[in-house]
């Protein structure tokens, strides 16, 4: 039968074990959380790419709709012009026309502007799709992956919690309720390795008797920390 310690040392190891456990599965969720932002991050991303091509599209049209306004104003304006004798009107027309084929120019240059940034676009599709695919398939990837890693830790936590039950029942009847208390306020950490003759949790050093005890097997509580002890 194994010594209270050789079960100290195990119930520390599995009840360890278990926290670790427990905390992976309790941070799946929020792990969830951020892949399913990095791919709406992602799905964003894709629609503004086809969103922005619309729009220099329709800029574009609008753009093309005032040009053709400003031509046939132009022209109208370079009759009017001839018609004009005299020198007030004149200049206010030439002032006009110059005026007009300012904005002709400004109206031009944004035509030619958005036809450089939809060509552009456009060409990058392939590579925006592609982007968009990827990160829907590393989604689908993590999800897969996620869902068998909690599958192992959930089984494993039945198993480790299983293998404890099993374990403490070699804790003697005498200790076991003071062992319930401990690992009730303290978990894993009710329990502590002596390594040579330190204390692992509050680095106390033990008599050279209390070692010779403790590599016995006796049950014993670290005088300054309290833990129950087991050798490393
Ligand atoms: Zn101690």
């Amino acid at each position: 039968m194994p010594s209270v310690t050789d079960v100290f040392r195990e119930c520390h190891r599995l009840r360890t074990h278990l926290r670790n456990l427990i905390r992976e599965i309790e941070l799946g969720p929020r792990v969830l959380k951020g892949k399913q932002e990095e791919l709406e991050e992602a799905r964003q991303a894709h629609k503004e790419h086809h969103d922005s091509i619309t729009r220099f599209k329709l800029k574009q049209r609008e753009d093309e709709g005032s040009l053709k306004q400003t031509d046939t104003r132009l022209a109208k304006l370079g009759e009017q012009l001839l018609g004009t004798s005299v020198q007030k009107e004149y200049e206010a027309k030439q002032h006009e026309i110059a005026h007009a084929k300012a904005k002709k120019e400004q109206l031009e240059d944004a035509i030619l502007n958005s036809m450089t940034e939809i060509e552009e676009r456009t060409a990058a599709i392939p590579m925006i799709e592609k982007t968009w695919a990827d990160a829907q398939a590393a989604f689908a990837e993590f999800q897969k992956q996620a869902a068998e890693r909690l599958e192992m830790l959930k089984n494993d936590k039945a198993a480790s919690e299983a293998l404890l039950t099993k374990t403490e029942e070699g804790i003697p009847e005498d200790i076991r309720p003071r062992y319930d208390k401990l690992v009730k306020a303290h978990g894993p950490e009710a329990m502590a390795g002596v390594k040579g003759k330190s204390c692992q949790a509050c680095r106390t050093d033990m008599t050279d008797q209390k070692i010779i005890e403790l590599r016995r097997g006796e049950f014993m509580q670290c005088p300054t920390c309290g833990k129950m002890l087991f050798p490393v």
